[in-house]
Order: C-alpha cells, then structure tokens, then sequence
C-alpha cells in the first residue's frame, strides 16, 4: 500500500527583506513530501534554511511564495488546522524557569483548550521519561530534560506530526542518545517524524528519508540507503601475506592508497570494478588474502560532495 503524504511542499520560496539591509533568499523553490509513519531529516549546515522552513510551517515566519500542505490542510486557508496538525518543538529552549513540567504541560494544554478529562499529561510525561521530575521545578533540569519538555509540551494537542529544530543541539552524548530513543518510541506508536539536524551520523541513523538543503536549495532527496548508495568510490583494505610493495594494479579506477608491510588500502569505483575482480586478481599473482576490510561509505561523504558543488 502507498503510504499518504502528510505534508507537501510546492516551490516554497522565502525573501527576508529588511528596509535598509540587502534581501536574503533563505528558501529556493522548495518541493518535498513526507509520508505518514516515516522519519524525515532536513540536513544542511548553518544558514542553509532549516528553521526557516520550520517556521513557516509553525507560523511564525510567513512565506515569500509556495504552497504548503499539512495532514491535507492547506497553509493560507486553514492555518489554525495547520498548527492544530503539528507539534513544534524550536531550536532555541524557552521555558518558564518556575514552572514544573507537570503544570507547564496542564497550562499549555490549557492553551488549547483542552479539558481537564482530555488532558494525556501523565501518559506523556511517561513517553518523554519525565515522570519521575514531573513536580520539579523546569530550571532544576538538566539541558537534555529540557529538551524532553519541550517534546512533551508539543505532543499536548496530540499532533498526528511532530516537528523537532536541531533537538540535540547542545546537549551531550549520552541524553542524545536518550533523546532519540524516546523520538523512536514516538514514531512507533504512529507519530510522524520530520527533524532537522547537522549531525549527520544521526540522521543516517534516525531517518528513512533525507533532504539536504545548501543555501536554500534543496540539493538532495532521498532514502538514506539510496543516498548513501550514490557514493562509488568504495575503500577496501586486505591483509597479504606479501611484504615486497605493490607498484601498481593494473584494474579499472583501481588506486593503491597505501601499503605498510602486509596491508594494502586500495580505493575503486563500485560501477567500474567488483571487489571479486580485485580477489582474482591477488590469487592469480599468488597472493594470499588473510583479510578484507571495506569501508563504507556514510551520508556524511554525500553530504561533503554536495554542499561542495
Ligand atoms: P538554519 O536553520 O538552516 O541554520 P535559517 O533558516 O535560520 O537556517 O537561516 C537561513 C538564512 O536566512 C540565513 O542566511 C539567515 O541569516 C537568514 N535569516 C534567518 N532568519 C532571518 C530573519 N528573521 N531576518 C533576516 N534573515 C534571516
Ligand atoms: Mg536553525
């Protein structure tokens, strides 16, 4: 079965212009989808659009041109089912200090206008391991608790969407960790997931698709897998039981990268050479193999070569 769209995006273009300062294209043309159950990752560097783009879904930043749908709403005639789809969770942390996630989450509710008896702020104070700091005071978190709240304080309106800018910006490596495994446990029981991140290895990890914005254009769009597919050049290091140096191996795209007694680095391109071919080509000298070790490639060679050009 095809699995719906939950948000498109039509040439959505964003011009910040001020009065007296020269006109920034934040966003060129932007075209995606994202479909129900997935996790999505926006990728790009700083000041490639991420937020931009994430505002403007939110509200806070209008378009210059496009158009946006959300959950089958469009933007500009039913932006208050727009927001009522989505759950936002900002790149910068703005919390009360005096409140505790408990009442925060009750307030913000609240906000929305939910009733007492609706209210699901136990169930999700459990979903973003807040349960136990449910009455302490937000100034009391640690930074990756802070980031769990603020999880929590957009799943209040139970959105079929959530959004979340750079959520691991800042915090450590271990509560990255935990942070991710509570965003995955929220994809599981249906949530649909679009991130935005610059660490890269995370979202190779994280996301069934990938978008890469450069300077507002979107420079790449795929599956992770086939993204990371698109990278030929493969690195393959063999253990021989050979010790005199190797000058040259006479096979299509074939580098030798190095050689230090017995271990040869070579490097090859996947659409002009098979590593068979390289194996053939030590045992017909009479060479032994004792090892192979391939290094593969990662989204973040993707990433390079495209923010390059
Ligand atoms: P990212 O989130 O990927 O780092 P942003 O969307 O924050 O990127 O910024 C994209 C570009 O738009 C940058 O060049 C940034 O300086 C510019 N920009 C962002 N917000 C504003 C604003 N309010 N006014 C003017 N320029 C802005
Ligand atoms: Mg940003």
């Amino acid at each position: 079965m095809k699995k719906k769209d939950v948000l498109t995006v039509k040439n959505l273009s964003k011009i910040y212009s001020k009065n007296n300062s020269e006109p920034v294209n934040a966003l060129n043309n932007l075209n995606l989808d994202v479909k129900q159950g997935e996790i999505f990752g926006l990728l790009g560097p700083n000041g490639a659009g991420k937020s931009t783009f994430i505002n403007i879904l939110g509200g806070t930043v209008i378009k210059s041109k496009g158009n946006v749908n959300v959950w089958g709403y469009d933007l500009d005639k039913d932006p208050r089912q727009v927001r009522a789809s989505l759950g936002i969770v900002p790149q910068e942390v703005n919390l009360d200090p005096f409140f505790n996630p408990r009442r925060l989450l009750e307030l913000h509710a609240g906000m929305y206008g939910i009733k007492k008896k609706d209210r699901i702020t136990d169930e999700i104070l459990k979903l973003v391991s807040l349960e136990n700091n449910a009455d302490s005071y937000a100034r009391s978190l640690s930074g990756g608790m802070k980031r769990r709240l603020l999880i929590a304080k957009a799943l209040v309106h139970k959105p079929p969407i959530l959004i979340l800018d750079e959520p691991t910006a800042g915090v450590d490596v271990e509560l990255r960790r935990n942070l991710w495994e509570n965003v995955k446990l929220l994809n599981k029981i249906g949530v649909t997931i679009i991130l935005t991140t610059h660490y890269l290895i995370e979202a190779e990890e994280m996301c069934d698709r990938i978008g890469i914005l450069s300077k507002g254009d979107l420079v790449a769009l795929d599956t992770t897998k086939n993204l990371i597919n698109k990278i030929q050049t493969k690195n393959v290091t063999f253990i021989i039981n050979e010790k005199t140096k190797i000058a040259n191996i006479p096979l299509k795209s074939l580098k030798i990268l190095s050689q230090e007694d017995n271990r040869i680095t070579l490097s090859y391109e996947k659409n002009s050479l098979k590593i068979d071919e390289i194996i053939s080509y030590f045992s017909d000298k009479n060479i032994n193999i004792l090892d192979i070790t391939t290094d593969d490639a990662n989204i973040e060679d993707v990433y390079t070569s495209l923010i390059k050009n």
